[in-house]
């Protein structure tokens, strides 16, 4: 029989627990999230992200940019937010605007309050296998669906579809980290079949409907759904053919409910993870 990874109720689960936890400080924990532009993904993201915020208890600040911020304001933004002793974690919600390059601002967010885990430094950390400040939350939270549902890691096949710095490549080094054979397969990859078939666990992250059909699946997978398709009805869709494979599978996440909640679940954890490290060096 099929489980369905529910990421929702895992996720709720995770944030109740860091609700109560906040609830127990005597200090508050603060997100800051900066989105520059009106990318309507992006900010139904920060939306999401700003309810589960404060339904933990944080401190939650959104600062909405126009679309034509320039390097500048934004560089003197991040460096507010470094300085602001009320601030522990700080997103920048990507994508940037065109004329904003991500790399320019990824590397001068303070490397413990990069919530995202996308500052050279906590990359680095990743690849070394040492702890990092925060690790990448998507990865995190598959990490964590999987862990929560007693799913095995060590010495299994796992293939990852899509290279993205967000998803694909952190993902890869915490599968290896926790000593899964590890594939990256990408656009240019030549017989996509012939590689997820040999997948015990296949994380699929590209952002194209029906990218992973039944035929490219093991019997007893497992099968995680990073993308996200808005189609539109407003729907959500993932790159997985759920209703083909579901039958052919072991394990199976939903989009939506799936990875998308344990996304934030881990965004929030890693929140209050920096503000108690903060609170705890001080000490
Ligand atoms: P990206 O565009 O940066 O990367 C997409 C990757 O998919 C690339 O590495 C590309 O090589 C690969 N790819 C594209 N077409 C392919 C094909 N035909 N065959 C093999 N590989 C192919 O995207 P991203 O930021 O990693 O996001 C990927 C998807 O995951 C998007 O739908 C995004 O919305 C979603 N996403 C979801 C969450 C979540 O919380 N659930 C978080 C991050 C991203």
């Amino acid at each position: 029989m099929t489980t369905i990874l529910d990421g929702k109720t895992c996720a709720d689960k995770i944030l109740d627990n860091i609700k109560e936890q906040v609830s127990k400080l005597d200090t508050t924990p603060g997100l800051a999230v900066i989105l520059v532009g009106n990318n309507p993904a992006s900010s139904i993201y920060v939306k999401n992200k700003e309810k589960k915020a404060q339904y933990a208890g944080f401190n939650s600040i959104i600062h909405k940019l126009p679309k034509n911020t320039t390097k500048e304001s934004l560089l003197n933004l991040i460096e507010k937010l470094n300085k602001d002793c009320n601030i522990d974690g700080i997103l920048l919600q990507l994508p940037l605007p065109k004329h904003l390059n991500t790399y320019d601002f990824l590397d001068k967010i303070d490397p413990k309050k990069d919530v995202d885990g996308f500052h050279p430094i906590n990359a680095g950390k990743l690849l070394l296998n040492e702890k990092p400040y925060a690790i990448p939350c998507t990865p995190k939270g598959i990490i964590r669906l999987l862990k929560t549902h007693n799913i095995q890691i060590e010495g299994k096949n796992a293939v990852i579809i899509g290279r993205s710095n967000i998803v694909g490549k952190p993902l890869s080094m915490l599968l290896l980290n926790e000593n899964a054979t590890v594939t990256i397969a990408h656009s240019k990859t030549k017989n996509l079949p012939e590689i997820t078939k040999k997948a015990d666990i296949l994380i699929s992250a590209t952002g194209t409907e029906n990218m992973v059909t039944a035929e490219m699946v093991k019997k007893n997978a497992t099968i995680i759904d990073v993308g996200i398709i808005r189609k539109d009805d407003g729907k959500l869709r993932g790159d997985v053919d759920f209703d083909a494979i579901k039958d052919v599978a072991s394990n199976i996440t939903p989009v939506p409910g799936g990875i998308g909640p344990m996304t934030i679940a881990m965004l929030m954890e890693n929140t209050l993870e920096l503000h108690l490290l903060k609170t705890r060096t001080k000490e």
